[in-house]
């Protein structure tokens, strides 16, 4: 490899962006992040973490337990609206397997947790992409690319496009991708104060056509997390007497964990996914990654661990190459993700199909197999989630460098 210092220029400061950014910053790269928004994003929700983002951020050498204060519940589960476990887990158990259990973080402090671990000048906040092409106009990978913006152009040798679910560089690079298609779900977040006391437990309770989520995070503050079908664009007047109607019923602690909430404090979103994957995640020099690239509903909690994971992969492959190299080692970051990425992205919306069953018979007959499936199904399930960095084809796992 050369000693010349080659330069990534990456679209979006999420959590993919910048865990890209730091990763590749850690390697010897010259990076710049810009980032749309005018300043860090503040959202006010929690993002669990599975055990195959915590292996990821391990092999970067990024704590994210030391950087983010993470929690790890005592148990996660399953329950039904009058309090009755569906599934339960021992995270102890979790730990023994997969080498940790899911750590549920403040997204506030991952985002500044991962911006601390770059140069205060690589970030470029209020600076929007609005295209990235090669100099010559082709996706000829020889040609260094032009990212533009609406205060000027940077050139790189690679560009990372991860600008999120909406893309503007995946609508510019596949204008015939049919997009994002709508769940059928809206989905509420917040983040409770730590001025009432905390479940020991994380869990999802599923009702008829509605989910509500509770997650301990450390410093007892507590993630709250409610989902419902609803018609696209739903958006009750007062997101807290919504909640109240919908789930004020429900078993503790979620009448009183409700009446804690802020409701200029509550987030709201619709549930959408990618309607189709994307042929490739490289084109030229531009690679995707996250949602950007298999936007996937949060029923499996993966969106996230999987920009991550991509984040990594690719700043593994890149390691040690020259700039010539660069071409080739996207192709192996397309070849290494995208299957993966997009038998998530399937059984995420299945798994929310389930979960969203509102009949009395259906919900059910639901219930009754959820109770029912044998561990061993259950464990190969989260086998495949949190064994991921076991099975792409790179050796992600012994790269310790940074440390
Ligand atoms: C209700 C809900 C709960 C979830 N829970 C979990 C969970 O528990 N675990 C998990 O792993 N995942 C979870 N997810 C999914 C997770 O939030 C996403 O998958 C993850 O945030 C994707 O990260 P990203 O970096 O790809 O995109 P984002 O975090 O969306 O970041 C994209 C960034 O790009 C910026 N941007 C956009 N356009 C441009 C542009 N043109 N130029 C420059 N910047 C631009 C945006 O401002 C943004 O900062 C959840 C999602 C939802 C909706």
């Amino acid at each position: 490899m050369s000693g010349i210092q080659r330069r990534a220029v990456v679209a979006g400061a999420g959590i993919g962006g910048l865990t890209a950014a730091v990763a590749l910053h850690r390697r010897g790269w010259q990076v710049t992040v810009c980032e749309r928004s005018p300043e860090p994003a503040a959202v006010g929700a929690g993002i669990v973490l599975a055990p195959n983002a915590l292996r990821a951020f391990d092999s970067i050498g990024f704590d994210v337990t030391r950087a983010a204060g993470s929690a790890a519940p005592a148990a996660l589960g399953l329950r039904r609206p009058d309090g009755r476990w569906l599934k339960r887990a021992d995270t102890g158990a979790m730990t023994a397997r997969y080498g940790s259990a899911p750590l549920a973080v403040h997204r506030e402090a991952l985002v500044e947790a991962l911006t601390a671990g770059l140069p205060e000048e690589a970030i470029h906040y209020g600076v929007a992409v609005t295209s990235v092409t090669a100099a010559n106009g082709t996706d000829d990978p020889a040609e260094r690319p032009i990212v533009r913006t609406a205060s000027g152009e940077f050139t790189a040798d690679l560009v990372i496009a991860a600008d999120g679910i909406h893309s503007p560089l995946r609508q510019q690079h596949y204008p015939a991708h049919p997009g994002l298609r709508y769940s059928g779900e809206t989905a509420w977040r917040t983040v409770l104060p730590a001025d009432g006391p905390a479940p020991a437990a994380a869990a999802e309770t599923w009702g008829r056509g509605e989910r509500f989520g509770v997650v301990p995070l450390a410093d007892g503050r507590v993630y709250v997390y409610a989902t419902a079908v609803a018609p696209e664009g739903y958006r009750p007047a007062d997101p807290r007497a919504e909640l109240l109607r919908r789930y004020g019923a429900w078993h503790d602690p979620i009448p009183a964990l409700l009446e804690r909430i802020d409701p200029a404090a509550v987030l709201q979103h619709d549930l959408h996914d990618l309607a189709a994957p994307l042929p490739r995640y490289h084109r030229g020099r531009l690679v995707w990654l996250g949602d950007a690239a298999h936007a996937m509903t949060p029923n499996l909690g993966q969106g996230g661990c999987q920009a991550i994971e991509d984040a990594v992969v690719l700043a593994h492959l890149l390691d040690g190459t020259d700039v010539a190299g660069i071409p080739g080692a996207l192709a192996a970051y397309s070849a290494a993700r995208c299957a993966r990425t997009d038998a998530l992205r399937v059984r995420s919306r299945r798994a929310g199909r389930i979960a969203a069953l509102a009949h009395p018979l259906a919900v059910a007959a639901r219930d009754l197999a959820v109770r029912a499936t044998p561990a061993r199904i259950t464990q190969r399930a989260m086998d495949d989630l949190c064994r991921g960095m076991d099975n792409v084809p790179v050796d992600v796992a012994a790269r310790s460098e940074a440390r």
